[in-house]
């Protein structure tokens, strides 16, 4: 037997059917509420994540700042601990040639000190320039200072007074003139100069560094040798 559905009349269909229509408005009200509420979440959401994106590249840009500064500090620490080659270069560069003293000496009555080859040159033209002191005379016996006084003494009878005393204050302003000199201070070189066997280690180390070796031939590179470079302008 099959159950019998129950009997409905055409007014009670009419009034299920307007129940189901006003549930169904009402789930749509509600949908659409939903939704409002949905769509206002998504663009506070999407405001959020651009608030987002901008802190995060203003972040980024800040890192960046910093990383710089750290690079900053790293290469001035770095150059406060390292010895800079080119500054040693220019300090143990010969004043008169510009080169790095492979030779160098010292001048004890100053302190100045010049590669060996410019020291010789200079001391050579030194003694072109200047009368020899007697010291010298018999080191080299045809010199211009030798003959002078009696020259004086001969021409002394053809000019006048004044004359002559002029002629004999400038022989003896010459022979006051110190023979060697600074040729940087222009001090008197008294004594022979020195190896300075400080700058001669400095220079071949910053000399390897900067990739410049020696090319000059001097004659003075065994320590403790006998004859020195300049024992012929200091015999004593
Ligand atoms: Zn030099
Ligand atoms: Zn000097």
């Amino acid at each position: 037997m099959v159950p019998k559905a129950p009997r409905k009349d055409g007014s009670s269909w009419q009034r299920e059917n307007s129940r189901l229509k006003q549930m169904n408005e009402r789930l749509e009200r509600q949908v659409a509420s939903q939704r409002i509420h949905l769509d206002n979440s998504k663009k506070r959401l999407e405001e959020q994540n651009q608030e987002l994106g901008a802190q995060s590249l203003e972040l980024n840009a800040r890192h960046k700042e910093i990383q710089l500064q750290q690079e900053k500090v790293a290469a001035l620490e770095a150059k406060e601990s390292c010895i800079d080659a080119t500054k040693l270069d220019d300090m143990l560069s010969c004043d008169i040639c510009a080169h790095l003293m492979y030779s160098p000496y010292l001048l004890s009555d100053c302190g100045h000190c010049y590669c060996e080859g410019c020291l010789k040159g200079w001391f050579e033209r030194n003694t072109d320039q200047t009368y020899p002191r007697t010291s010298r005379i018999q080191h080299e016996p045809q010199t211009r200072a030798s003959g002078f006084p009696e020259i004086l003494n001969t021409i002394g009878r053809y000019v006048s007074h004044p004359i002559r005393m002029q002629l004999q204050a400038m022989y003896n302003n010459r022979q006051q003139q110190p023979e060697y000199t600074c040729p940087g201070c222009r001090k008197e070189v008294t004594g022979k100069p020195v190896v300075n066997f400080s700058v001669k280690d400095m220079v071949s180390v910053v000399g390897n560094v900067l990739g410049r070796p020696n090319t000059r031939r001097e004659s003075s590179n065994i320590r403790g040798q006998q004859a020195g470079p300049f024992d012929a302008f200091f015999p004593r």
